[in-house]
């Protein structure tokens, strides 16, 4: 088997979710006392999060640059950066490693057409949304991407920054996300990216009957997959 780099953190909560729906993987595939090989840096989110709304990008960038160097150290033979956000400076971080990296959006898209979606609404932080480093590789693999509305991407943002990052499941910000949701499919959305590893603490299949693709799931999912490949 091989070992998993993650880089955790941004935020714990959704740390959490990956450190469980690794092992889990891995125990589902070769059942008894196993589970994954992981080799894990936590970074502290405060200082990301000051640094991605003060826009120096770069900076987060050598964060996390040095943090998976720790990871590779340890043994890591390939990398997952726990976040969709953050991939905004997977290039970088990337020029600073020796070992792959399994990049959240390519893991998405390959989900997306093994299900035969060409079409799908993305909600994630306003970065994610907004900027080109996220939506654009989807769409380099043949994929539409839906956003939602200037106000609504912002209703989006702060309810993961000012909920889900800091642990807290609110009902009326889950019916909040629903109606954005809604609002993409009626546009022609065939799904919708929970592109945000938080979102899945908030709105599960459960809840509606939109084909949700969570990416903290399909990430995890893909590297169990890699690991043991
Ligand atoms: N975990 C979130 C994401 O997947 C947001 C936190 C962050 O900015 O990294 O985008």
């Amino acid at each position: 088997m091989k070992t998993i780099g993650l880089l955790g953190g941004m935020s714990w909560e959704s740390t959490q979710t990956y450190y469980q729906a690794l092992n889990e993987g891995i125990k589902a595939e070769l059942g008894g006392f196993h589970s994954a090989r992981i080799a894990m840096f936590s970074v502290d989110f405060a200082e990301i999060e000051a640094l991605q709304h003060q826009g120096l990008w770069q900076e987060t960038g050598d964060i996390l640059t040095r943090a998976a160097q720790g990871v590779e150290a340890a043994g890591a033979d390939f990398l997952m950066i726990g976040t969709n956000t953050m991939h905004k400076v997977a290039e970088q971080v990337e020029a600073g490693i020796g070992i792959p990296l399994l990049h959240i959006a390519d893991a998405t898209a390959a989900r997306l057409k093994q299900n035969g979606l060409s079409k799908v609404g993305l909600l994630g932080t306003r970065f994610t949304m907004e900027q080109m480093f996220y939506r654009g590789r989807l769409e380099q693999q043949g994929i539409e991407v839906l956003v939602p509305s200037a106000e609504r991407q912002t209703l989006v943002h702060d309810i993961i920054y000012q909920e889900l990052c800091q642990g807290q499941v609110l009902n009326e910000s889950r019916a909040r996300y629903l109606d954005v949701m809604e609002a993409l499919v009626e546009q022609g959305a065939q799904g919708v990216i929970l592109g945000c590893t938080e979102i899945g603490m908030l709105v599960k299949a459960e809840h509606t009957d939109i084909p949700l693709y969570d990416t903290t799931a399909i990430h995890a999912e893909a590297a169990v997959k890699l690991a043991l490949s």
